[in-house]
């Protein structure tokens, strides 16, 4: 690559919320260098596209008005595609299987599955899709009042000092946690359902959605994408 060529290339905005390990997070306490498993695949699909990236931090309810608002020109933080966020974005192809699990204190011999769940009080990430099954159970009756916290940590806190019983979170970002973390959270059910994510654009915006789709399958045949899973998981 010459100089040339990389002062021309195009630099993207990308929205994220880094306190998602092992998807996006900071390296140390109080740096501000982000790492994780997205940050390595745009950087891998940057490089393959010829676009540089610049990332910005947002929480995560605020990652889809940015994007619509011209904030930020793509999502990478973890976000799973659902058909209520499609109306509102465009969605890559999906890059990881990523289900809800749901999880309570290693302590907790109460809970064994989601039928254990009547006026049990859960903490979920505001806005997140492990929020909207809360909402869901809860409108069912299935379950007690809900906590909406903005970071996984704070989650919990709220399960350790018994603010709440359980949560209900990705699969591989409460297995991360568990493994950085052991004997604090167990999982009870770890399939309570199947999603995957996907980096998101601004409805429309085919040039970036194209880029995005076009490295992502690069990225995966040149065996790039299986060095980020194994670094990461
Ligand atoms: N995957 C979940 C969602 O899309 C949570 C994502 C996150 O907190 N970064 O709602």
């Amino acid at each position: 690559k010459n100089a040339g060529a990389n002062s021309t290339q195009k630099t993207y905005v990308v929205g994220t919320e880094p306190y998602f390990p092992p998807f996006e997070y900071a390296e140390e306490n109080n740096s501000k260098n982000i790492v994780g498993f997205d940050v390595d695949l745009i950087n891998a699909i940057a490089a393959d596209q010829g676009f540089k990236v610049q990332w910005k931090d947002l929480e995560f309810d605020a990652l889809i008005p940015a994007l619509q608002s011209g904030q930020i020109d793509m999502i990478a933080s973890g976000m799973t595609i659902t058909e209520e966020r499609e109306n509102a974005v465009d969605f890559t192809e999906p890059y990881i299987n990523a289900g809800l699990a749901l999880a309570v204190a290693v302590s907790n011999e109460e809970i064994k599955g989601v039928d254990d769940l009547k006026g049990k009080v859960a903490a979920v990430q505001q806005g997140s899709t492990g929020s909207h099954e809360a909402e869901k159970l809860k409108a069912e009756g299935k379950i007690g009042d809900i906590i909406y916290l903005a970071h996984v940590n704070d989650i919990i806190l709220n399960i350790q000092n018994e603010r709440a019983d359980f949560t209900i979170n990705d699969l591989p970002v409460t297995q991360a946690f568990m493994s950085q973390n052991p004997g604090v959270i167990k999982i009870v059910d770890d399939e309570l359902t199947s999603d995957s994510y996907g980096f998101a654009v601004k409805s429309g915006n085919t040039e970036l959605l194209t880029m995005l789709n076009q490295g992502l399958e690069n990225v995966k045949q040149d065996g790039t994408y299986d060095q980020i899973m194994t670094k990461y998981f």
